[in-house]
């Protein structure tokens, strides 16, 4: 663990072995903390933003810093990205894609903060001149998942430092690793002692105390709905601001005059990207039912030929999930799912044979003639199944792909753009797309509607998050004020 500008092991020694989820093999043990490196983390953070240099560093110098670092993690890029791979179990090509990502991310910020900030205005009063300052909102805990490592580290950390504030970064148990890596370039770098922390640990234990404590300012977490339910309750002791980013069910609705063949790989891609362990996956399939006979057989043909494997095999499409645990969740909802009535078009099981037995593998996996009620339509699966839903209008379509307690994402394919921008714009959903699916910026504000969260990260919106504002009024020309007769 980072703390206070050292590397320290957990306070009560505990470590933990971190597995290789395409064959379980440990490949590395690290600290494990709790509640009192959680309390150690967070001293050092407040300290560092009380006293420390830190938040009233002019915005140009942490720029520079947040630039060295974006540069220090392109020149890791290859290892970090193996790292990323061989931690999480997503295919090569994925994880250099994060990696860059995040060198971005850093950079974005870095540019972002030294722009302008804050308002200037006129008021009713001429004595008084008025303006609007923003400032960091000052110990910042920011606690991520499992399915983009560094990735979601970046998206906490460049924003929250580039503000001023300082940091407690708590990476899911399962994948500490690039976190840790990152966190020697940041040491490298050379950014003033306690400016970020690098907290391990378990949720309930490490992660609640970050939620629940009176130090910190502000909590941002990224995971399921349910654990974002338990953060906000925990943050609610000292009106910590709360940033969520949650679950989804999202939508990928396909039309009959759609481009049938972009529209068969965004469908593949939105949900077999990350196997399925992304918070935006296109997890229902909406088409349109008079292209339905003519779309699926398609669709079942090329899912059957999807690379399963090692993720560190350049030819590998789709990786292993990210613990046999939750591989056995997933297995569970493929078995409500036929309980339940739904078919299995194709996958539906888990895959054997040489090099995938030891490891969590899943079969791409499809199901067709679903309810709308059914679980696997409902509940957010993360990992590699398609739920088929059909659809006979625009109308139809709209109200299917709001029927969720979710609003993350989602996408429309059809030829008329008219049409296709008049359903995304009723899609109660806060990342959408017209004839692509995936596809997200730096530059552009990511979060849901309903219970997919609250607050956006990245672009503008994502340093607002980061930010108090403070109204200055000053007095130009102080005379006595009148109000009491015996002053
Ligand atoms: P999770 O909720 O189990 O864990 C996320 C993080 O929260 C981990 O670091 C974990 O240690 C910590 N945590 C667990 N219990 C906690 C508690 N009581 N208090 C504080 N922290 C606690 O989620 P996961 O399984 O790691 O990730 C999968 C989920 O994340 C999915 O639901 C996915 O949709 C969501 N996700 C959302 C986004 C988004 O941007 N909306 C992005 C990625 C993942």
């Amino acid at each position: 663990m980072f703390i206070g500008g050292e590397w320290v092991v957990a306070v009560d020694g505990a470590t933990r072995e971190i597995l290789n989820p395409a064959n379980n093999q440990v490949i590395a043990t690290v600290a494990d903390g709790n509640e009192k490196d959680a309390d150690r983390a967070i001293r050092a953070a407040r300290q560092a933003f009380d006293e420390g240099p830190w938040p009233s560093m002019p915005a140009a110098e942490r720029a520079k810093l947040l630039l060295k670092l974006a540069d220090k993690i392109d020149a890791a890029g290859g290892g970090l990205a193996a790292l990323e791979t061989r931690n999480n179990g997503k295919p090569l090509r994925e994880a250099k894609f994060d990696v860059a990502d995040a060198a971005n991310c850093f950079r974005y910020y870095a540019g972002l903060i030294t722009k302008p900030l804050g308002q200037n205005y006129e008021v009713p009063d001429p004595a008084i001149s008025a303006m609007v300052v923003r400032e960091p909102i000052g110990v910042c805990g920011q606690i991520i998942p499992w399915n983009y490592p560094l990735l979601m580290a970046a998206w906490k950390l460049a924003p929250g430092l580039a503000a001023g504030n300082c940091c407690i970064l708590k990476p899911a148990e399962t994948t500490p690793l690039t976190a840790i890596k990152l966190f020697e370039l940041i040491a490298d770098a050379g950014f003033p002692t306690g400016a970020a922390q690098l907290l391990l640990g378990p949720g309930p234990t490490a992660g609640n105390a970050l939620a629940a404590s009176p130090l910190v300012d502000k909590v941002a977490f990224t995971g399921g709905t349910a654990t974002g339910r338990k953060v906000m309750t925990a943050a609610a002791g000292n009106i910590k601001k709360v940033s969520l980013e949650l679950g989804g069910k999202s939508p990928n609705i396909v039309f009959a005059d759609a481009d049938r063949d972009l529209a068969l790989e965004y469908a593949m891609f939105g949900i077999f990207a990350g196997q399925g362990e992304v918070c935006s996956a296109g997890s229902r399939l909406l088409i349109e039912r008079s292209i339905a006979d003519q779309f699926l057989p398609r669709l079942a043909a090329a899912c059957d030929k999807i690379v399963v494997g090692d993720g560190m095999n350049e030819k590998t499409e789709m990786g292993p999930l990210i613990t046999r645990d939750h591989m056995r969740k997933v297995l569970g909802y493929i078995d409500a799912g036929k309980q339940e009535g739904a078919e299995v078009l194709c996958g539906g099981r888990r895959l054997s044979g040489p090099g995938l037995d030891a490891g969590n593998f899943v079969a791409p996996t499809v199901f067709v003639k679903t309810k709308p009620a059914m679980k696997i339509v409902q509940e957010e699966i993360f990992g590699p199944v398609l739920a088929v839903q059909l659809f006979d209008t625009e109308q139809d379509a709209i109200r299917l792909a709001n029927d969720t307690v979710y609003g993350l994402a989602g996408g429309v394919f059809t030829r008329d753009t008219a049409k296709g921008l008049r359903v995304l714009k009723k899609l109660r959903a806060g990342i959408t797309w017209l004839n692509t699916y995936h596809p997200t910026f730096n530059e552009a504000p990511w979060g849901g509607y309903k219970q997919s969260g609250i607050g956006r990260e990245l672009g503008t919106f994502g340093l607002e998050a980061y930010m108090e504002t403070k109204q200055i009024n000053i007095n130009l020309a102080p005379t006595k004020l009148g109000w009491f007769a015996n002053v």
